[in-house]
């Protein structure tokens, strides 16, 4: 997998991608399933339960993790608030990315936060473990009221629940990143740029 998919890359890119798992990269709430214990299902990239049940992937989501690694410096976060952390933290030891040599979903992501509450503490703790000010991380989301994590500075993507994250959404998700982030250091450089100009002519 190469970068060759973005029809160009953007001058400024996020330091960390956070995504949520239920309805942004998988098509359910994990919750709301019988659960494990999981077999993996080579053929379809899905853990299937006892009852029969699958859970895989939304058409995109491999192809955009892979998308996502190919850029070096981008850590790659999971923040859930599902009910189920034990399950989804199963599912995702399982789940492979077939352009990445076929690892698992959990030997791609950098960090995981995933337990039940307000997302304001998953991106508090994100931050903290990684030293990455939430004015550097884009998150994907389907659930608006996660939207909050805004107030932290986070750049949020709101996620259709019946496609997940496409190629051509995180291609614009990362151009707005650059150009929202641009804006504001562009304007701060001008300012500090100016203010120590001041500064010298003081002193002289
Ligand atoms: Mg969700």
């Amino acid at each position: 997998m190469t970068t060759s998919l973005l029809k160009k890359i953007p001058s400024k890119l996020p330091k960390m991608i956070v995504f949520d798992l239920d309805y942004t990269l998988w098509p359910e709430w994990i919750d709301c399933t019988g659960g494990p214990p999981y077999v993996y299902d080579e053929a379809s990239n899905a853990v299937i339960n006892p009852l029969g049940e699958s859970l895989g992937f939304f058409e995109h989501t491999a192809t955009i993790i892979a998308l996502v690694k190919a850029f070096p410096d981008i850590q790659i976060g999971i923040a859930s608030r599902t009910h189920t952390p034990e399950w989804a933290k199963s599912a995702i030891k399982l789940l492979r990315i077939p352009d990445l040599d076929n690892s698992t979903l959990i030997e791609n992501v950098d960090y995981l936060e995933i337990y039940p509450g307000s997302k304001l503490k998953h991106f508090k703790s994100l931050s903290q473990k990684s030293g990455i000010s939430c004015s550097e991380m884009l998150f994907f989301d389907d659930e608006s009221r996660n939207r909050e994590v805004c107030k932290l500075g986070v750049h949020f993507i709101h996620v259709n629940t019946k496609t997940g994250i496409t190629p051509f959404q995180f291609e614009n998700a990362l151009h707005a990143f650059a150009s929202n982030s641009g804006t504001t250091q562009t304007k701060m450089d001008k300012f500090f740029i100016a203010a120590s100009k001041s500064k010298t002519q003081i002193k002289k």
